[in-house]
């Protein structure tokens, strides 16, 4: 098979013969060095390396495959990649879009997919034992079989991970009333880059120090391996009320929004789109016509929900929002899993992705402004728009997509880094976070230090000292020292 690779010469190399003896050894039918299996694992959603796909280039290959099936065996791969200095990259659903699971140094993936056990659920205290290998779907549907939700309903929920959640602190589309997954977690067990399993309490609350299993959400593979968690769950909702209201323009619709939740008002989902997202999603809906719309789900306790009804009906018409029924409402419903757009643009030469930044409200309006500047002023971007999709009494994440065609002389992979870079120093610029959920991965890293400031040095220690040999999904988030 021809192709070529942008990151490294292919594999490392450092799985040997005598390393796959060993590994096979540990999990007798779940190792891989097969070609094919290898250059499924050379990526991950990241769109830019869908585009290099077509174009006959991967971003980089793995040595091995390995599939765990328990804990046990985590510890025992890490301790041999450890002693051997082989890079592992923790691997879920693949579905991170910033090239999180890239073996950019070769090494062995980790796909946790066969450690996908639900092992507890505790009605008494609303708490459920899981593998981290678990697909969302599979995941939530269980819950739900029993009369219960976690409240995580990413849009990528067929087709991520327990575990990719957890390591790049995911939110789900109903966040605003149940929380992000940093928020659902009671405990963590994990494996740490020396083999050392890590185990928290099943307790709601402890006073007993920094909480150090918590270094682990939103590390991206990089400090060690997410093998269990106990969450929150809730008894699924006997009640859902659909509420949608067009606004004038997205200033009146964030002041809405900001207004139901100062008055302590979580509705499930709250998400307010843009003009031009509004025409592309909600064109059937005359009274949205050159406006903004948005779009709220309540759900949970049935005289609960009424309140919250109540509550954001007068918040929304204070603002002068048209009520527009429940229509646009299921019409989310039903579409926000599709995304079947990027599988059919990017053959044909269109550059697209998008990206999810956070604000306080003081300057959310003005950074929602800048960044759509910020794209528009990038020759080629044919398509800058964007929404406002999780929402706090302090801010909000917009999430702004952008698609084009590179000029003349621009490589694919120039244009989209170009727009990037527009989008992520408009977000510092305008006092935003460069990320609200998706991570850091690879298009982020440059501009992780400039992010955290005096705090990134921090982490580069927290990774030496707990990775001194740097093994664990290396190139990503910060580096070690001698890398
Ligand atoms: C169509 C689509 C829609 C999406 N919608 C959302 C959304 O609504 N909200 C959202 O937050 N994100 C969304 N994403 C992004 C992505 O789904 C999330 O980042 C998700 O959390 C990744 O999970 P995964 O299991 O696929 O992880 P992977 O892509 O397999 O891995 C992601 C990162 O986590 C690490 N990792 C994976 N498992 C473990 C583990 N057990 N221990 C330690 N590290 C691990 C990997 O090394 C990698 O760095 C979307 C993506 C797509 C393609």
């Amino acid at each position: 098979m021809a192709y070529s690779t942008r990151y490294g010469n292919g594999a490392s190399g450092a799985v040997n013969e005598r390393i796959m003896a060993q590994l096979k050894d540990i999990i007798p039918d779940g190792v891989s060095d097969k070609e094919s299996d290898r250059i499924v694992y050379s990526r991950d959603y990241w769109p830019i390396s869908l585009r290099w796909e077509l174009e006959g280039s991967i971003p980089a290959l793995p040595d091995c495959i390995v599939w765990p099936e328990t804990t046990a065996q985590v510890a025992e791969i890490i301790k041999l990649a450890n002693r051997e200095h082989i890079p592992v990259i923790p691997y879920g659903g693949g579905s991170g879009v910033m090239g999180g699971t890239v073996p950019v140094m070769g090494g062995i993936i980790m796909d946790m997919k066969r450690m996908d056990d639900v092992e507890d659920i505790d009605e008494k205290g609303l708490m459920v034992t899981a593998q981290t290998g678990i697909n969302g779907m599979n995941f939530e549907r269980y819950l739900n079989r029993h009369g219960y939700t976690l409240g995580h309903i990413p849009q990528s929920l067929y087709c991520s991970s327990l575990g990719g959640w957890l390591a790049c602190r995911a939110a789900g589309q109903f966040s605003t009333k149940y929380g992000k997954i940093e928020d659902m977690v009671v405990a963590l067990e994990a494996v740490l880059a020396d083999g050392t399993v890590i185990h928290s309490k099943a307790v709601p609350r402890s006073s007993t120090g920094p909480q150090v299993e918590r270094l682990l959400l939103g590390s991206e593979g990089t400090l060690g391996i997410i093998t269990e968690a106990i969450l929150k769950i809730w008894p699924y909702p006997e009640e859902r009320a659909l509420l949608s209201f067009a606004f004038e323009d997205i200033a009146h619709a964030l002041e809405a929004a900001r207004g139901i939740m100062r008055r302590n008002v979580y509705p499930a989902v709250v998400r307010i789109y843009d003009e031009n997202e509004t025409l592309r999603h909600f064109y059937e809906t005359e009274e949205a016509e050159g406006k903004c719309m948005m779009v709220l789900v309540m759900e949970g306790d049935r005289r609960l929900v009424e309140l919250e009804k109540n509550i954001s009906v007068e918040t929304c018409t204070a603002e002068q929002g048209i009520s527009c029924g429940d229509g646009p409402v299921l019409h989310w419903l039903e579409s926000r899993f599709n995304v079947k757009e990027s599988s059919e643009f990017v053959p044909r030469g269109f550059i697209f992705d998008t990206v999810e930044v956070s604000s306080g409200w003081k300057h959310a309006l003005h950074l929602y402004e800048t960044v759509i500047a910020a794209m528009r002023g990038v020759e080629g971007v044919a398509v800058a728009s964007g929404h406002a999709s999780h929402f706090y009494p302090q801010g909000v994440c917009f999430y702004f997509t952008f698609g084009g065609v590179p000029p003349k002389k621009k490589t694919p992979h120039a244009f989209y880094t170009e727009v990037w870079d527009a989008i992520m120093r408009a977000c510092l610029e305008s006092d935003g976070s460069i990320s609200h959920h998706h991570g850091i991965g690879i298009t982020r890293a440059k501009w992780l230090s400039e992010e955290m400031g005096a705090r990134f040095a921090v982490l580069e220690r927290i990774k030496a000292a707990i990775d001194p040999n740097g093994i664990m999904n290396p190139g990503k988030m910060v580096r070690n020292h001698d890398e």
